[in-house]
């Protein structure tokens, strides 16, 4: 009852236009490869990744602004996986986006007035004066001057667009907001006052967020629960803090420790481990893990068998790892990940 979205073992292939053919068949980008998750009414999931993982792609499923291969996605209560076209559009108001580059998001020559309320000419709820009134209000909500209305992206700073794109994101009083790295783009003496503005947004209109970033460090701070994706799959998943205490998967450790480069605290208390290498072609994902070719504790059945996402030995339930050699909190970090740099 207090799960507003259920992500039903979801696929998303893209066939490659190119007509790059493997054995007789026409290449497909594997993006997103059987994920199973669940949104929670008024709580924020973070999805985390390297670029290539298949996070942004899987946003997009959530949205309906990409059809799915397969699976199912059922927003509050709704299997929305069928929807096309015009069928979408009630569903549409309900989930929103916020994007990584707020000036690549905004058109340059409009006005922030007109950027604002598009919501409300492309589902005609609000015109003329009604429609100033209303923008001026979420331009105030997310604390813009409202009299700035007749200015363009340009006059305002980087912080200041992600809030134009936020207040867009809010005209259609939406109950899910998908965040794609909100922000990455920005100093980090900003970051902070655009998190801030988003838990305060969530508390007062009761908003349920999924928060996608490369940064497990921004994740830890603004999601109640976390998903790690690598290649399309998730990896490890937890409720809580247990992730980011007890680190179980290998790429979820690695991805820490390049959080605590930045964090001299957490620095100390953990071994830099530095993950060398891209994320694989999603074209072919490597066989059995498909983190094997970057794993130093990879052995010779992770080639072959893949792991599923289970409990592990003195876990709490909502902690499940895809590893057959999952990590043991009690083992030296440091030998481990000596092997991640050779
Ligand atoms: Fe590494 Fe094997 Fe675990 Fe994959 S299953 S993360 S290759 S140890
Ligand atoms: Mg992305």
């Amino acid at each position: 009852a207090d799960v507003l979205v259920e992500i039903d073992d979801v696929y998303k292939h893209f066939p490659i236009k190119q007509g790059i053919i493997f054995k007789h068949e026409v290449a497909r980008v594997h993006a997103v490869d059987g994920v199973s998750l669940q949104i929670r009414r008024g709580e924020t999931i973070g999805i985390v990744g390297e670029s290539g993982c298949g996070k942004s792609t899987l946003a997009r499923c959530i949205t309906g602004l990409h059809p799915i291969t397969k699976g199912r996605i059922v927003f509050d209560g709704q299997d929305i996986s069928r929807l096309r076209g015009r069928q979408l559009k009630p569903f549409r108001r309900d989930v929103q986006m916020i994007f990584q580059d707020p000036y690549g998001s905004l058109n340059p020559r409009r006005r922030v007035g007109a950027i604002i309320g598009d919501p409300f000419d492309i589902h005609g709820i609000a015109s003329g004066a009604d429609r100033k009134k209303r923008v001026q209000e979420l331009m105030e909500l997310v604390g813009l001057n409202p009299e700035h209305y007749n200015r363009f992206p340009a006059e305002f700073s980087g912080g200041q667009r992600q809030r134009i794109g936020i207040a867009r994101a809010l005209a259609l009083k939406p109950r899910l907001i998908v965040c794609d790295e909100p922000v990455s783009a920005l100093d980090v003496s900003i970051q902070a006052q655009v998190i801030n503005l988003l838990k305060d947004l969530q508390e007062e209109l009761g908003l349920t967020y999924v928060f996608i970033a490369h940064d497990l460090s921004v994740v830890r701070y603004v999601s109640d629960r976390v998903a790690v994706m690598y290649l399309g799959k998730i990896a490890e998943y937890s409720e809580g803090e247990d992730l980011y205490e007890k680190p179980r998967h290998p790429y979820t450790n690695a991805l820490l420790s390049a959080a605590s480069i930045a964090d001299p605290d957490a620095a100390e208390s953990r071994e830099r481990i530095v993950l060398t290498g891209d994320v694989p072609s999603p074209i072919r994902p490597p066989s059995g893990c498909r983190f094997h070719p970057r794993c130093p504790k990879a052995q010779e059945n992770c080639v072959e068998l893949v792991p599923e996402l289970t409990v592990r030995d003195g876990d709490p339930a909502g902690h499940v790892t895809a590893c057959h050699y999952p990590v043991d909190s009690a083992e030296n970090l440091a030998t481990e990940h000596a092997a991640i740099e050779q």
